[in-house]
């Protein structure tokens, strides 16, 4: 609270082909702001952003409907399908509130973290991050995933709250200072712990999309873990040097056994090993290349400095 006045709210909700849930996603969420608002914890202008990121089904229908009932409802629409963190970013750039909190639409978060969360921001925190405390109600494939990447992702040196999705309270400031990151492949949970600023974490259980599919199939999430390493980490371009330079070696030290079993006689049985270090060769070449390949990518797409993406219709 800034000199006795309540500050604004938004909350930031994308949503892409969540026509099963948003009626349910909408009345809990409404709850929760009207709660505030009369608890005097928020003010009256705060409201519920819906980012409709390129639904095909009926989505964006229900939030037009829900904006004309309701004004504590605001909706934008992407053009086109963009994917959940572009869909949070064009949400987080619209507003202009003094707080704001992202949510995913299916409720897998528990809203009620979002009381916590407000008393963080009280006591001074520019950030506030949901973290779950157990991964029960998700798949065993999906924690185990999960897990792995997690520890993978700080073996390459990309530091990110553990257990911690999209669900988060940020400042107007901290907010701003977000926006300033203009890279076009943008991995949003990866750059909120470079903003500095006082933050703090509100544990909560997650539970299971109350309805509808998750919109993250294997593909989504591994295209989110490249972007992640790649985005932040120059760890596996320097990994190929290692291998490169173990590989010099190890043929090195090949020869010189080689050359010392000629001297003395033996007969070696070259087809087996010139094989074998073929094969080695060739694919740690190719794997570095696509290694390389991959932050080439990057910065060709980086210097584009292409929008990341537009807004169809404001409601
Ligand atoms: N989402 C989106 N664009 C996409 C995929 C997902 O806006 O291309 C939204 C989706 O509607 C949901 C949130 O991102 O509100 C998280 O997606 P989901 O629940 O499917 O992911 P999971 O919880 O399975 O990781
Ligand atoms: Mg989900």
């Amino acid at each position: 609270m800034c000199n006795g006045i309540l500050p604004s709210l938004a909350i930031v909700v994308p949503c892409y082909n969540e026509e099963e849930i948003f009626p349910i996603c909408l009345e809990s969420l409404s709850k929760i702001l009207i709660d505030l608002i009369s608890q005097y914890k928020i003010n009256k202008n705060s409201y519920i952003l819906f980012v409709d990121d390129g639904s095909s089904d009926l989505t964006w229908s229900l939030i037009k409907k829900a904006v004309e009932k309701g004004d504590k409802v605001k909706g934008i629409k992407l053009s086109k399908n963009q994917g959940h963190q572009i869909a949070l970013l064009a949400g987080l750039s619209f507003i202009n509130t003094d707080i704001s909190i992202s949510i995913d639409a299916d409720l897998q978060d528990d809203i009620n973290a979002i009381y916590k969360m407000i008393e963080e921001y009280y006591i001074g925190n520019d950030i506030v991050y949901g973290v779950r405390s157990d991964r029960s109600s998700d798949s065993r494939f999906k924690r185990i995933t999960a897990n792995s990447y997690y520890k993978f992702m700080s073996i390459m040196g990309v530091y990110q709250v553990e257990n911690h999705a999209d669900f988060r309270l940020l400042s107007n400031r901290a907010n701003k200072s977000l926006l300033k990151y203009n890279e076009s492949n943008i991995y949003i949970r990866g750059i909120i712990p470079l903003l500095g600023y006082r933050s703090s974490k509100v544990f909560y259980s997650r539970k299971k999309r109350v309805a509808g599919q998750s919109k993250y199939p294997i593909k989504k999430m591994l295209s989110l873990a490249v972007e992640g390493i790649t985005s932040f980490s120059i760890m596996p371009l320097r990994i190929i040097s290692v291998l490169g330079f173990i590989t010099c070696l190890s043929a090195i030290l090949i020869s010189l056994y080689a050359l010392i079993q000629k001297f003395e006689g033996h007969v070696i049985e070259g087809w087996a090993s010139i094989m074998i270090s073929i094969f080695f060769l060739g694919g740690i070449q190719l794997i570095s290349i696509g290694v390389i390949g991959e932050y080439i990518g990057k910065m060709y797409l980086e210097s584009k400095k292409r929008p990341k993406y537009f807004i169809e219709e404001e409601c």
